[in-house]
């Protein structure tokens, strides 16, 4: 069992971290205070390599293996959780999609302007008004006229929806078929039929927006379908797989920027003629969070790792993602218990990173949902074991 990262990976995590510490950090809090994503930042983004990290080498992609796409989404998110996931569901859900069931000519057309950072970003379009979880539960659907797919339906919370390119979209091309009825199709922003909303008033997340995105007889070429036609929920959840790693990734690097901000903080501010550090509750507080955020990132690292070796690792990742996320909420709560009426205040950063952090546990997939896949899994391999 080796736990070092390679040289590499360990270059990279410092080419990130260096990247962000400029270039994100420092707009943490105008970016969650305007909630505006930071476009120019996203532009120098794409020279890194950091908009095709899954995105093979020949379509101009910087393809990472799993642990690095990891390590660069945690820093990322160390830097602004909301920024984060503008590029996390950019790479893991859009460009992931086109990469893993998109035909050459697919790839070749639509990956290489995406990823430069002069162009748009991407998105996934799977939830819908009635339907998040339950995705069998979809109503949007798609028919074929001649050479053309017409879609007709509504999808929610789209991330990226108005900075994208394309929207890949979950739709129902067979209703009678359940599961087996569903489909991928990929729609460019600019078909006639396809409407964006202006983004959701979230909570926190500043530096990301989903909106609502209808398809009003949106018509595109029949050769925009990805992959086959009935295998949508399968993509789909494979997609998912990849997603929850690095959703797990984004929250290890939320909780690393709130315990640093709780041990900071801790050292200057002095009650009852002594820092903070200095008191036991507050040296348990930290001790906690640290062990936590430790145990996350092992996790998901694992998680990363299965998937580099072409191991199953719905279970590791669903685990991954579970504790990872409500860990990260755990953390920036103790670090705004520690800033007191500070942690409270816009003006500290605790407050954007605890607002970000709580979001983890709702998106692809909820807390409850990772729990369902990790015991249907036990139920069928048993237990969680380092391979
Ligand atoms: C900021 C943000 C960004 C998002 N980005 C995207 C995106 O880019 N693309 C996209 O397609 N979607 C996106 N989503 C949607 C997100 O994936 C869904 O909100 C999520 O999957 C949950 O679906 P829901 O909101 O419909 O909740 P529901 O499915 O209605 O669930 C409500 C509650 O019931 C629980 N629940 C549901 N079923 C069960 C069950 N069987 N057993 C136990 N508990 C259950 C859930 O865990 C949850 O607590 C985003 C959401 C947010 C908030």
């Amino acid at each position: 069992m080796d736990f070092r990262l390679s040289e590499e990976q360990r270059l990279w995590r410092k080419a990130v971290h260096d990247f962000v510490s400029k270039e994100i950090k420092p707009l943490a809090q105008e970016i969650n205070e305007k909630e505006e994503i930071p476009r120019p930042v996203i532009q120098k983004m794409g020279p890194m390599g950091l908009l095709g990290m899954c995105v093979p080498e020949t379509y101009g992609g910087s393809e990472l293996d799993a642990i690095s796409s990891a390590i660069a989404i945690e820093e990322l998110a160390w830097g602004d959780g909301g920024t984060a996931l503008t590029i996390e569901a950019h790479n893991e859900l859009g460009c992931a999609s086109v990469a893993l069931f998109g035909t050459e000519d697919q790839k070749q057309t639509l990956l290489p302007p995406v990823i430069s950072g002069e162009g748009k970003l991407t998105s996934l379009a799977l939830t819908e008004p009635q339907a998040g979880s339950d995705l069998r539960n979809i109503r949007t659907k798609a028919h074929k006229q001649g050479n053309q797919w017409i879609i007709q339906g509504s999808k929610s919370w789209i991330t990226n929806a108005g900075e994208a390119d394309f929207i890949v979209t979950l739709v129902k091309t067979n209703p009678d078929e359940g599961s087996s009825g569903m489909s991928m199709i990929i729609v460019p922003t600019d078909t006639p039929g396809l409407s964006i909303a202006p983004p959701e008033k979230k909570m926190g997340a500043g530096g990301t927006h989903s909106h609502e995105v209808r398809y009003d007889a949106a018509k595109v070429p029949a050769e925009y379908l990805l992959g086959k036609e009935g295998e949508g929920l399968q993509q789909t959840l494979k997609i998912l797989d990849g997603g929850r790693v690095s959703v797990g990734a984004l929250s290890v690097g939320i909780a690393q920027a709130a315990l640093e901000e709780g041990l900071s903080y801790a050292k200057e501010r002095e009650t009852f003629g002594k820092t903070l550090s200095k008191h036991q509750a507050i040296q348990w507080l930290v001790a906690d969070a640290a062990t936590d955020i430790h145990a996350a990132r092992l996790m998901v690292y694992y998680a990363a790792w299965l998937k580099d070796q072409g191991k199953s690792y719905t279970k590791a990742g669903a685990a991954a993602k579970l504790f990872a996320t409500e860990m990260a909420e755990r953390a920036a709560y103790s670090a705004i218990q520690i800033h007191g009426s500070y942690g409270y205040s816009r003006e500290y950063p605790v407050e954007a990173m605890y607002k970000a952090a709580r979001l983890m546990t709702i998106g692809e997939g909820t807390s409850e949902i990772q729990r369902l896949v990790i015991a249907r899994k036990l139920f069928e391999e048993g237990p969680l074991r380092i391979e």
